[in-house]
């Protein structure tokens, strides 16, 4: 995976791996290599324990209650994982930026990816662009990358479920016409 500039596969991958958190470093290093990070060697379950670290530290990000709050806790992340930035060509497809130090781990890598990917993410898409599911009852992490930036729901049936119940409360409280 190549950060692009913002920062949306890693936004995406980390609500992946929020809303279902692997069960043992071999599930964490398939659902990377899904996602499409180059993982040089597979993770260890300290990779895992990192991993789930970022992870949480991610989901208060997600849940954090005003902006200046949610960048706090993005610089926070970001002092944890980051360094500065280089050029690399290690895949040998193409230079691009890595923010952290040659030879990481799964788990440091991770960590990085998703704190500088959120960062990138907030910065250039705006900050409210990361949430949870509109509806109440759905915990479900989604990063919104809409061309309009008012996405509400993780799904289509989580909209449906929500258009429906939103109607039947309408025509409760509608006046009662004729019968
Ligand atoms: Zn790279
Ligand atoms: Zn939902």
């Amino acid at each position: 995976m190549h950060l692009n500039p913002y920062g949306e596969d890693a936004v995406n991958m980390a609500a992946e791996l929020a809303n279902r958190p692997p069960a043992d470093a071999a599930e964490l290093t398939d659902r990377c290599r899904a996602a499409g990070l180059v993982v040089d060697s597979p993770g260890t379950p300290e990779d895992l324990r990192r991993a789930l670290e970022a992870l949480g530290a991610w989901e208060k990000v997600v849940d954090a209650g005003d902006d200046a709050e949610r960048a706090e806790l993005v610089n926070r992340m970001l002092a944890e994982a980051a360094a500065h930035p280089r050029m690399t060509n290690h895949t040998g497809g193409g230079w691009h930026l890595h923010y952290r130090d040659d030879r990481q781990t799964l788990g440091a890598v991770l960590y990085s990816l998703i704190a500088v990917g959120t960062a990138l993410h907030l910065s250039g898409r705006g900050m409210h662009r990361l949430r949870r599911c509109a509806v109440a009852e759905c915990v479900t992490i989604f990063a919104d990358t809409t061309r309009t930036g008012r996405r509400r729901y993780c799904s289509h049936p989580c909209a449906n479920r929500d258009a429906v119940r939103r109607h039947r409360a309408r025509a409760a409280a509608a006046p009662v016409r004729s019968r």
